[in-house]
């Protein structure tokens, strides 16, 4: 019955997932084996009238399947772009929430098709069995250029398509051993729809995530890697040779080469000088001094800015500490903060899901509340449910200026 009923979604069959629906009120939260929804599987087939029937129907679009992925994610991913406006809880083209938002723009280098999986930096085991797994993708930089291939039409009239050179482990094998190497994780494939080989690899007591990583070294010998691609080469000037690049790889490089440039400039411990280790899949530098002051407090640790939008920042970290998925983000002010140089960014979001899971090594905890306690929380009035940080704080004129907005909570 669940495998007809995520078979209709999958084929866009409206009529039938609708009465399968109407006949049992569980089966609409179904999944497979890969976690998939049929919410999933109509967003990933471009099926508007499926994916609006069931998100009429109540249907829960927060689920994600086991490669972390909502709906949501699907839909952008391949290019629905009108059913991830339908899943972002959007009325027209701004949210009611948010009065005054204008539409999220899409620039180059903010797409991409890896999932980052943060949460994996620092399970080191998995990492390195990922790094000699056959399916693992390596992507190469010399001296922080990109190795690609660049072709043209015989008539050379067109604009040359420039993708990414990738290899598997025994290709690179030699320069993973040179000292000056710096290995990043990039993250795991989107899922495509290969139910197949997926059900072999969970069943040898694999996770079937195909993980990419990101290797630079000082000099890449090119003519060695012309055997696999005989027109490959390296992206000289990054201006504007990187602008060649199809959307979707120009947001892999900008996350990987802006973590290998971060390499490239702190070598060493900004505190001491002395030397540091890379660490958490090449996100993290510290010190080699075991009493160095870097190593105490909060700010033990270094860690690049790497490329990401405002936008995915807010819905990544929400996710990440709270569990909670939010869609459109607004910007609102921002505030300088010397504790000790940082840039706080405030904004405002809508949550698309309400169960909260907190992260403990991140924040102590999160919790719901209506627009009345938070008003009264700020006039400090009555016994209040939580204190509001000092007037100094964003946190304080981020919460103030959402109880001001007219909307009718
Ligand atoms: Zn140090």
């Amino acid at each position: 019955m669940v495998a007809q009923f995520l078979d209709s979604a999958a084929k866009g069959d409206v009529v039938r997932v609708s009465s399968m629906t109407s006949h049992s009120d569980i089966l609409i939260n179904e999944s497979d084996e890969r976690g998939w929804t049929a919410l999933m599987l109509g967003a990933r087939n471009g099926h508007f009238d499926v994916v609006k029937n069931l998100l009429e129907k109540g249907c829960d679009r927060s689920s994600v399947n086991k490669s972390g992925q909502t709906a949501l994610d699907i839909a952008k991913f391949w290019g629905h772009k009108h059913i991830a406006t339908l899943l972002t809880n959007k009325i027209g083209d701004r949210p009611v929430f948010l009065p005054g938002a204008a539409e999220e723009h899409e620039n180059y280098f903010c797409r991409t098709f890896l999932n980052r999986m943060s949460e994996k930096r620092t399970h080191s085991e998995w990492l390195k069995a990922k790094q000699l797994h056959s399916t693992t993708v390596y992507i190469l930089f010399s001296s922080l250029s990109p190795l690609v291939t660049s072709s043209r039409d015989k008539d050379q009239s067109s604009k040359p398509d420039v993708r990414l050179c990738r290899f598997g482990r025994e290709a690179v094998e030699e320069l993973l051993g040179k000292p000056e190497a710096i290995l990043i994780f990039l993250g795991i494939e989107m899922q495509k729809t290969n139910v197949g080989s997926l059900k072999e690899s969970v069943l040898n007591g694999e996770d079937g995530l195909i993980a990419w990583f990101a290797l630079n070294v000082d000099d890449i010998p090119v003519a060695k890697f012309k055997l696999k691609y005989p027109d490959c080469c390296l992206i000289q000037a990054p201006m504007p040779g990187l602008l060649q690049l199809t959307e979707e790889e120009a947001g892999v490089v900008a996350q990987a080469r802006s973590v290998l440039a971060w390499h490239s400039r702190y070598s060493f411990c900004p505190t001491c000088g002395s030397g540091t280790k890379v660490g958490e899949g090449g996100y993290k530098r510290s010190c080699l001094k075991e009493d160095c002051k870097s190593l105490q407090g909060i700010h033990n640790t270094s860690y690049p800015r790497v490329g990401e939008t405002i936008e995915d920042a807010v819905r990544r970290e929400v996710d990440e500490e709270s569990g909670v998925k939010v869609s459109h983000v607004q910007y609102v002010s921002c505030q300088p903060w010397p504790m000790p140089s940082s840039l706080m960014i405030g904004c405002l979001t809508v949550a698309v899901s309400t169960e909260i899971k907190v992260d403990e090594n991140e924040i102590e905890e999160a919790r719901w509340f209506t627009r009345q306690q938070v008003a009264e929380a700020l006039g400090k009035n009555s016994q209040q449910p939580f204190s509001v940080p000092p007037r100094q704080a964003i946190a304080h004129q981020l919460i103030k200026h959402w109880v001001g907005l007219n909307a009718n909570l």
